[in-house]
């Protein structure tokens, strides 16, 4: 294939092709071995109140302690073990950990509520809420102490079933956020038939909340929509005072972001 078509430009592009096939099953091994070796690592982002500046819980994220690379951000690996499936391994890993850090805390009387992110694979797979309450029950932590974050893409993959699984959730005390919202297309029926407790509101409409007045407006359509859902509205990626301000007077209820602190490993306090 490759000498057939000589040095033309189709040539290059397969052989491209080929090597990004490579790649993504080298990086596929590696996160088997990363499993087995535990190489996986978490950091915590602390949520304030914006009345008050308080904590109000953590968000865990996960870090991949590469042997050779470093420590890897999600965007360097989650597709992958999304695609492959391996994110239900790297998942029950991640929720058993955040889980165990909230027991911790507990145990130090410094319990706060421990939010976790959930892919749309994760979403879908049948085990999750026993996955959840076993986690629970394995650490001795009370369901209401643990946020699970849904995107607004994921929920609306496969609307009707997801509501089943959060009203499973719901029902065992588990609060759940809609993340990265307003960037997804989820509906407003569906988003008034979820049993949700938060909206996230996506970084980008924060990172221009000062700056554009169209991102403020919907920055503040979100807010008014949260509160009128009897939702919590948590912005993200909050980096100056001005963004803070600005969220101030739009009414949000919380944020988070590296004007407060960046995600960082376990501490004696969330
Ligand atoms: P997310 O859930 O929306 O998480 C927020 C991301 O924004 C995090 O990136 C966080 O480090 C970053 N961030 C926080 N404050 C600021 C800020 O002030 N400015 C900017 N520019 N960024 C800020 P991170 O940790 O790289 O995670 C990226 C995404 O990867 C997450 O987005 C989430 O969707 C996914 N992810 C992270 N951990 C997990 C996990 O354990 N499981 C799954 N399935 N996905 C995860
Ligand atoms: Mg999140
Ligand atoms: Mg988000
Ligand atoms: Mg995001």
């Amino acid at each position: 294939q490759v000498k057939s078509s000589g040095r033309g430009g189709l040539a290059v592009h397969d052989l491209r092709g080929a090597d990004g096939a490579a790649d993504r099953l080298r990086l596929l091994q590696e996160l088997r071995t990363a499993l087995a070796e535990d190489q996986f690592r978490l950091h915590f982002q602390p949520r304030v109140r914006l009345s008050d500046g308080s904590t109000t819980g953590v968000e865990a994220l996960v870090r991949w302690q590469h042997p050779e690379r470093g420590l890897l951000r999600p965007e360097a690996f989650i597709e992958v073990a999304e695609a492959s499936g391996l994110i239900r391994e790297i998942g029950a890993w991640v929720l058993d950990g955040a889980v165990a850090q909230a027991a911790v805390w507990n145990a130090a009387g410094a319990g706060a509520q421990v939010s976790v992110n959930i892919s749309t694979r994760q979403l879908n797979d049948p085990d999750l809420v026993l996955l959840v309450t076993s986690a629970l029950a394995r650490h001795g932590v009370p369901a209401a102490q643990v946020v699970l974050e849904i995107t607004e893409t994921a929920l609306m993959v496969d609307p009707d079933a997801a509501l089943v699984t959060l009203r499973a959730l719901a029902e065992l005390g588990m609060q759940v956020a809609v993340d990265d919202f307003g960037t997804g297309y989820a509906s407003l029926t569906y988003l008034q038939r979820f049993p949700v407790h938060e909206l996230k509101i996506d970084r980008s409409f924060v990172a221009r909340v000062v700056d554009s007045a169209s991102d403020r407006a919907i920055v503040g359509a979100c807010v008014h929509l949260a509160r009128s859902l009897g939702l919590v509205s948590v912005a993200e990626g909050v980096e100056t005072r001005e963004q803070r301000d600005a969220l101030v007077s739009l009414g949000c209820d919380l944020a988070q972001g590296y004007l407060f602190s960046p995600p960082r490993p376990p501490g004696p306090h969330p």
